[in-house]
């Protein structure tokens, strides 16, 4: 895994100012309240020292997609930063799933009830309840994971049979496009899915995690209450260049 330098504190500052101006905007574009969307910093690649300049502005919750990667920083950043959450927003294989239930808050990608058991049967008691989102594939392609939506119902109900999970909502990542409208109508499908799931199961799902750097507009313009933001907030992934062979 290749981790990127830290960008300086005054560069993330910047960043999340602006990050925090379109959301702002985007809520009072749609008539949604402010404070029912959250931000999450997606952190993945970025250094303990990238997540440590944005909580010294007073940012809480951080995003991770690769577990031993997310697991490093958590460690490193607990004994000063104990308040953190940690959001596990990545694929997540069966094998890596005891990491996941010890050391983050909240796990968007549940997408197999395989996973969601190993992750009921792991979380410390002396924990709170795992938050826990079904992620959707909304787009229907075969190579992204989450459930279909008709596999959504069953799923649900068998996770919200276990113990020490709160099953909290639904997360997407819709194929992108830069056709912003053709966006709105994937995060209102995802948030079509969540209604009538909602229904169905007699349980209150408020969380609709969607909506990333490119994307956050349309996705609160439907009803996004976590953003995933990334790169808007601490700069382009660039594939780091592997060294000349010798
Ligand atoms: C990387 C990632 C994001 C953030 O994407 P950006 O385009 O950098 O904002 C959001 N969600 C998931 C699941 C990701 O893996």
């Amino acid at each position: 895994m290749n981790i990127h330098p830290s960008p300086s504190a005054s560069f993330l500052a910047a960043q999340y100012a602006a990050v925090q101006a379109r959301i702002d905007a985007a809520c009072a574009a749609h008539g949604r309240v402010r404070a029912q969307v959250q931000l999450l910093a997606v952190s993945k690649t970025f250094p303990a020292q990238a997540v440590q300049s944005l909580a010294e502005l007073g940012h809480t919750a951080f995003g991770e997609n690769y577990v031993q990667e997310g697991v490093d920083k958590i460690t490193h950043l607990a004994p000063h930063w104990p308040h953190l959450d940690w959001h596990f927003i990545g694929p997540l294989q069966s094998n890596k799933t005891r990491k996941v239930a010890e050391h983050f808050a909240w796990v968007h990608s549940v997408d197999r009830l395989s996973v969601a058991q190993r992750l009921a049967q792991q979380r410390p008691p002396h924990l709170p309840a795992l938050r826990v989102c079904l992620q959707v594939n909304i787009s229907a392609e075969a190579s992204k994971s989450g459930v279909a939506p008709e596999q959504l119902l069953p799923l649900a109900q068998a996770v919200l049979g276990l113990p020490r999970l709160h099953l909290c909502g639904l997360m997407a990542i819709p194929e992108p496009s830069a056709d912003l409208a053709h966006m709105r109508q994937r995060f209102a499908q995802v948030r079509e899915c969540r209604d009538q799931l909602e229904q169905r199961l007699g349980w209150a799902l408020p969380t609709l995690s969607m909506g990333m750097s490119e994307d956050l507009e349309p996705a609160i313009a439907e009803g996004a209450t976590w953003i995933r933001v990334g790169r808007a907030l601490f700069g382009a992934r660039t594939p780091v260049q592997s060294p000349p062979e010798l």
